[in-house]
């Protein structure tokens, strides 16, 4: 399979000249806008990317793609071979959310196979996106949307989940059949060690760009791919002496993210348990459309989201918060191109806009001042 990202060079190879401020970059950017509220908040993320672009003496271009329901609209099919290869010639990609209400929306009339989701299913496979990182933080400023214990918040948390994408018992072999006349199901769970070593080398890259520390995830008391998963990512631990390893058990994690969660800086777990566990972790920051996603092949390519979904409810209303995918494109930023101290000034605008009191309808709280899509990204703009 040929590998997204110019072949893998990504961004490295767009340096151009080391200006007063350090390299100035050209790179290609896919961009999925999407379903529902995708374009609105894909918008706002670009408008902040070229105030980057100004500020820093970068260069971005922007290369359309469709996916999800607005593939099918134009092609009666979620992912189409143009928008793979389209995506395979970018340094990375820059996703709305896809997908619209299953009730209302004639996508879902189509067989599953040809439903907005299976273009998300099919990108990631395509483009071999095997990490996929979700961060969960507590802004200090919304720690009263936070489901936690008064207690527990006060602490703060700000933990990222590496969720290995493309293996284990959703990509395993399935069926269901008639055993001595019983209906029988079975899913199966695999990983092979090249799998484990591949996800877990990025988990510690990761924690070098962060606090230094992996807890890696597993039920290694039951599960015999839990136990290779365990020597494995133990045999990789050697190569980063500077990162701090620990293993918990699932259960123990599923706890522990509502009791401590402080203590967690990366989590590193296969794709089920990082499923759920990823979840648990977004709520209880209080904010779904405060939360980016990332996912990452083996070379720098990534394909940047918002954690959210697409938001039927209130496409096209100037309502949605588009901060996570501003977010997103924060990441892209940091772990596609290398620009960290970018990636730090998106960051440090979106605290300081929240400092300063400005709300969108799903993070308002009393005392705020309410702000809708545009607003919300024009004041992100003018604080890089
Ligand atoms: P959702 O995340 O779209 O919405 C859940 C609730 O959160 C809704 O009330 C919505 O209004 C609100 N919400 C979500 N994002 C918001 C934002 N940025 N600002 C303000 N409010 C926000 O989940 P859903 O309703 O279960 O799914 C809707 C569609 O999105 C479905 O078609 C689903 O398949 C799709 N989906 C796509 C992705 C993706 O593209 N990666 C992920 C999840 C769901």
């Amino acid at each position: 399979m040929q590998t997204a990202g110019r072949k893998g060079t990504s961004a490295f190879l767009c340096k151009l000249d080391a200006g007063l401020g350090g390299m100035c970059m050209r790179c290609k950017i896919g961009v999925i806008s999407g379903d529902g509220i995708g374009p609105e908040i894909v918008r706002e993320a670009r408008e902040v990317l070229e105030k980057v672009a100004k500020v820093y003496g970068h260069t971005f271009e922007y290369t359309e793609l469709l996916l999800g329901g607005a593939s099918i609209d134009v092609y009666g099919i979620p992912l189409t071979e143009e928008t793979i290869e389209k995506a395979k010639a970018c340094d990375a990609v820059l996703m709305g959310s896809i997908g619209g209400d299953a009730k209302t929306s004639p996508w879902y009339q189509l067989e599953p196979s040809k439903r907005p989701e299976a273009g998300l299913l099919g990108i990631r496979k395509a483009l071999n996106l095997f990490a996929n990182l979700r961060p969960a933080y507590l802004y200090e400023e919304l720690r009263a949307a936070c489901p936690l214990r008064e207690d527990i918040s006060a602490a703060g948390f700000d933990m990222l989940i590496m969720r290995e994408l493309t293996g284990g018992l959703y990509f395993g072999e399935r069926k269901t059949e008639e055993v001595d006349g019983v209906l029988t199901a079975v899913d199966t769970l695999s990983y092979n060690e090249t799998e484990i070593r591949r996800i877990a080398k990025r988990a510690f890259e990761i924690a070098r760009k962060r606090r230094g520390k992996v807890c890696s995830v597993d039920k290694a008391n039951v599960l015999d791919s839990s136990r290779l998963w365990r020597k494995i990512v133990e045999e990789m631990a050697k190569e980063y002496p500077d990162v701090e390893l620990s293993h918990m058990y699932v259960d123990n994690c599923a706890m522990q993210l509502v009791m401590n969660p402080a203590q967690f800086d990366v989590i590193l777990t296969e794709n089920m348990f990082g499923d759920i566990l990823s979840d648990e972790a977004s709520m209880v920051t209080g904010s779904i459309g405060m939360l980016s996603s990332a996912s990452l092949n083996d070379t720098k390519f990534g394909l940047y989201e918002p954690s959210h979904g697409s938001a039927p409810d209130i496409a096209g209303q100037d309502k949605a918060n588009p901060i996570a995918t501003i977010l997103s494109a924060a990441m892209m930023l940091r772990y596609s191109f290398d620009l960290d101290k970018e990636a730090d000034a998106i960051e440090e605008a979106v605290r300081k806009v929240l400092k300063e009191g400005y709300r969108t309808g799903d993070i308002m709280s009393d005392g705020c001042e309410y702000v809708g899509t545009q607003k919300m990204g024009e004041l992100i703009v003018e604080k890089i």
